[in-house]
């Protein structure tokens, strides 16, 4: 069973996407309140070779001698991928190896104000950094990062990397009723998209019940609302999960155990990604999908948030 490299997973953004995971669980800069991989449990910001890049890339020799090509690799997964004091190196591997194939960075950003981080993204073709808030109040209650990291550092360091870097930059920002949908809010962001210049801004939503009390997803009206509102022309909403039917990937047998799985107790994302031996990431996906369908049902408790059958009376 490889480790690091996971799918791969049918992605919103991206098609079929194979995943890079270059980090433990859960180490991050933030610990944003919707983080579908749980709580983080190393918040900081100090690069290190967390996944030795040797056993990476024999993890992905191994994939490509065995399996189809995806539509992109990307390097994601349960933490942030650029605290890898080496994840230059893997996108370089990943570009001699597997040129036809293009190479997606998902990154919360926040280490793009280190020009190092910024020169090492350079051979990727795709990077997709996220911008929640423009106020340091919000971005203390939406993504809790280290608290050295400032969110005026943070803007500056997408406008540079967008200054530097020719290739495609496509910026999400996670619409949370109650929390960075005020007017306030709204135009403090469009202000700061007009700053970085990405070439495209996903609007989304959550696809899943969040970490903390109050938190949801905002619906396709509210993000249709919001779109109006900042009147961008590079502003697209990404659509809702996908269903089934459009999952080439999807495996009934995954689907099986998960439900035989939580018919007999709740579980949490980490528990079935235990039980499966696949990746949270992919795990999420099959949850998503399940929810949409209305099969299950997500319960918070201490522990984290928990997935149980939906009983036929229930809404
Ligand atoms: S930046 Fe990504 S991995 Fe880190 S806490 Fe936020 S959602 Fe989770």
């Amino acid at each position: 069973m490889t480790k690091h490299v996971f799918g791969p997973v049918p992605s919103r953004r991206l098609g079929i996407s194979l995943g890079v995971d270059l980090i433990p669980r859960k180490v991050c800069s933030f610990d944003c309140v919707y983080c579908e991989c749980g709580a983080t449990t190393k918040l900081t910001v100090e690069r290190k070779e967390y996944v030795l890049q040797k056993q990476i890339e024999t993890e992905l020799v191994s994939y490509f001698k065995n399996n189809p090509d995806p539509e992109y690799i990307t390097l994601s997964g349960s933490g942030e991928p650029t605290l890898n004091l080496h994840f230059g190196q893997v996108i370089r591997f990943l570009k001699r190896n597997w040129s036809h194939l293009p190479v997606a960075v998902l990154t919360n950003g926040s280490l793009l104000s280190d020009p190092v981080v910024r020169k090492e993204l350079m051979e990727a073709d795709l990077i997709l950094p996220s911008l929640d808030t423009a106020s340091q109040e919000v971005f203390f209650r939406i993504n809790r990062p280290v608290e050295s990291i400032k969110i005026g550092d943070y803007i500056q360091g997408l406008i540079d990397f967008r200054k530097e870097y020719r290739k495609k930059i496509w910026l999400e920002v996670l619409i949370l009723p109650g929390f960075n949908d005020s007017k306030k809010e709204l135009d403090l962001l469009k202000d700061a998209f007009q700053r970085i210049k990405p070439d495209k801004i996903q609007i989304n939503s959550l696809d899943r019940p969040g970490r903390v009390e109050g938190l949801r997803g905002a619906s396709h009206n509210e993000l249709l609302q919001i779109k109006k509102y900042w009147n961008l022309e590079n502003a697209e909403i990404i659509p809702a999960a996908l269903q089934r039917k459009q999952l080439s990937s999807y495996s009934p047998n995954i689907e099986e155990t998960i439900l035989g799985t939580i018919q007999r107790r709740p579980c949490t994302v980490q528990d079935l990604s235990t039980v499966l031996g696949i990746h949270v990431n992919e795990v999420n996906k099959y949850l998503a999908v399940l929810e949409g369908r209305k099969i299950i049902r997500s319960i918070r408790e201490t522990r984290g948030l928990f997935y149980a059958m939906k009983e036929q009376t229930e809404e």
